[in-house]
């Protein structure tokens, strides 16, 4: 067996892979394991039944998880592309089972799926994983331990912990502690299963108050589900595949209308499954004059649905009072819309001003400044609103860029490890009025600019990115 090693976060980490090496952008399983000898029985148990897929098993000696160099692992296969980063499952030998679960615990939008027989977590950590697809297998007559002062609750407690936050995705089944790993993975059905799981598939739902929804997909595109007495509204659709409609049928039985903030694929993915979307009228009149201006917006095969024009100005009117007024707020594109709901009390902002992080500037490197005087401008027309919207809860298009753009890092709240907390408010609005005005005089040069690696600048609250096409 051949064994790579690399050093990460100061620590050696050592894995085996079936096939020569990780490569080819596959579906892939890792299993935990905590020494060579279970490393080389495991993987000849799960190899048999992985097909096309790849199977890794990376040691951690003692059972012990050095969790940021894993992490560091785990994103460069993902970024480089060696494997499919939406397919990435879990398993572990059962004396990395504790591992595993804080694993899943910690970093639960890296994995795909889990399964795990026994072991201990925190079941309050392990919440973040409520939407995973996860089988646990648990052994009769565990318990909880106590570690370092702290509780550690057992597998079955830890399944409890999973439904009682509504979790539908974990499974359990009660299994023998003879032989149980071999037993488990012996007709090959669970690793045929972890392998087939999709993050490109799986919408998280959060419950922000009554009536009131945060979706979640794979992309990090965030959309959100209001209610009115007579329909709901869905804020953008974001770029998952999974079924959105289904979800959000599930959730409110009224007829549910789309209003998107500007016309992305990854804020307007499939509206062809909608009924009537309320979209800003320039928008709106460039797919009447080429219906493939936004194609990559529709299903395959998938015709627009009834568009409704929108502008400054524009309520969207869901009965018994809760209507959603239209603020225009170009810059990241054109025509880029913001809704305020005077109901919730909630502004949502697709990425007119970025969703903590930056704004995305996308246009020619020669309409730069012309770009930044149409924004500058509009953000001026929008910060009166912007100032009396203070106290609203305010939404962006990338909930989780509230914690940095840097992918590797964005889940590090779940270990208690974040350094940056930038939510939108007033003040990222008058910042970037300001980074404007700096840009537009040359305070901030062009060169300045091009100079770092994003073509990236910022003032107090406020970030910039500029993409030239
Ligand atoms: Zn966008
Ligand atoms: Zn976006």
């Amino acid at each position: 067996m051949h064994y790579f090693e690399k050093v990460f976060d100061g620590q050696v980490l050592k894995w085996c892979v079936n096939g020569a090496e990780l490569g080819g952008g596959k579906p892939t399983l890792l299993c935990l394991v905590s020494n060579e000898t279970e490393a080389e029985s495991c993987l000849s148990k799960l190899e048999p039944h992985c097909g096309e897929a790849q199977v890794t098993a990376l040691i951690l000696p003692g059972g012990i998880l050095p969790e940021t160099a894993v992490q560091s692992l785990v994103f460069e296969w993902q970024t480089t592309g060696i494997i499919d980063k939406c397919k990435l499952s879990l398993t572990a030998s059962q004396s990395c089972a504790d591992a595993a679960w804080q694993l899943i615990s910690h970093l639960s939008h890296c994995f795909s799926a889990a399964a795990i027989l026994g072991g201990h977590a925190d079941p309050y950590e392990v919440r973040a994983a409520k939407f995973m697809p996860l089988k646990v297998y648990t052994f009769a007559g565990e318990g909880n331990v106590l570690a370092d002062g702290k509780v550690l609750a057992d597998a079955e407690k830890l399944v409890m912990s999973l439904r009682v936050t509504g979790s539908e995705t974990v499974e359990r089944t009660e299994i023998n502690p003879e032989n149980a790993w071999e037993n488990v993975f012996a007709d090959g059905e669970i690793v045929r299963w972890l392998l087939k799981q999709d993050r490109r598939t799986q919408l998280e739902v959060t419950w922000i108050k009554p009536g009131f929804w945060r979706i979640d997909d794979y992309f990090t595109a965030t959309c959100y589900l209001i209610e009115g007495r007579d329909k709901a509204l869905l804020i953008d659709t974001g770029m998952g595949e999974g079924d959105l409609l289904d979800t959000v049928k599930k959730l409110t039985r009224l007829p549910v209308e789309v209003a998107i903030t500007h016309p992305h694929r990854d804020h307007m993915f499939r509206i062809d499954r909608f009924e009537k979307v309320y979209l800003h009228k320039n928008d709106v009149e460039k797919i009447r004059e080429d219906e493939n201006c936004f194609a990559a917006a529709l299903s395959d095969g998938g015709k627009y649905p009834q568009l409704v024009p929108i502008d400054e100005g524009s309520v969207i009117d869901l009965g018994g009072g809760v209507t959603v007024d239209v603020l225009n707020l170009g810059g990241h594109t054109e025509n880029s819309v913001v809704f305020a709901c005077a109901h919730y009390k909630a502004l949502f902002t697709g990425d007119a001003i970025g969703s903590g992080y930056i704004v995305l500037m996308i246009c020619p490197e020669k309409d730069m400044y012309k770009v930044l005087e149409s924004y500058k401008k509009n953000l001026e027309c929008f910060l009166p609103h912007a100032e009396a919207l203070r106290d609203y809860a305010w939404f962006g298009g990338h909930s989780i860029q509230e914690n940095g753009c840097d992918e590797q890092h964005q889940q590090d709240y779940l270990a208690g490890r974040s350094v940056y907390y930038n939510p939108l408010r007033l003040e990222i609005v008058q910042d970037m009025v300001v980074l404007c005005e700096k840009l537009i005089t040359g305070e901030i040069s062009k060169a300045d600019v091009m100079s770092t690696d994003e073509h990236y600048c910022n003032y107090g609250s406020a970030g910039m990115y500029f993409r030239f096409i």
